[in-house]
């Protein structure tokens, strides 16, 4: 026995209305209260808002990843302007040069999931896994936006001269 409002247990209550929203309900008559649980959102769409909300990191990653396997490739760091990701003699780099703009073209899809799992979660009143969604997401946008601030390896400097 669970409220309508807010999946509150009923079963121990001995008043008519949730302590928790106030809502009244029968204990004699089903149709004023729900019979399920407390809604849990399926383990799946936590793992997705997780992964869509740290998507700017792994673009991160495959920022790194290709500047890296250019320096292996040219025996030297990739230099902006001079050492174009499309004349390095390597389909390693080509691979994963195009595998990194896919990975960034895919950040607002991705920032938008993660969104749609926030509200979804918000939803059902899971407000833990809400907002760890939100704050890896929002760590993870401003890891990305300090990586293209800073730049250590001049690895955007150089995909994207
Ligand atoms: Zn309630």
């Amino acid at each position: 026995m669970f409220c309508f409002g807010c999946r509150y247990d009923l079963r121990s209550i001995a008043a008519s209305r949730c302590p928790e929203c106030g809502r009244a309900f029968d204990p004699a008559d089903a149709r004023t209260y729900s019979r399920a649980v407390r809604a849990e959102a399926p383990r799946w769409v936590l793992a997705l808002g997780l992964v869509a909300a740290a998507w700017p990191l792994v673009t991160a990653a495959t920022f790194l990843v290709t500047t890296l396997a250019a320096r292996i490739s040219l025996g030297h760091c990739p230099r902006p302007y001079l050492d174009d990701p499309r004349s390095i003699n390597s389909a390693v780099v080509g691979v994963l040069a195009h595998a990194a703009i896919v990975a960034m073209i895919a950040m607002l899809p991705a920032a938008l999931v993660a969104l749609c799992v926030v509200a979804y979660l918000g939803a059902l009143r899971r407000w833990r896994p809400a907002a760890l969604v939100l704050l890896v997401g929002l760590a993870a946008w401003a890891g990305f936006v300090l990586l293209n601030r800073y730049d250590p390896l001049r690895c955007v400097d150089w995909l994207f001269d």
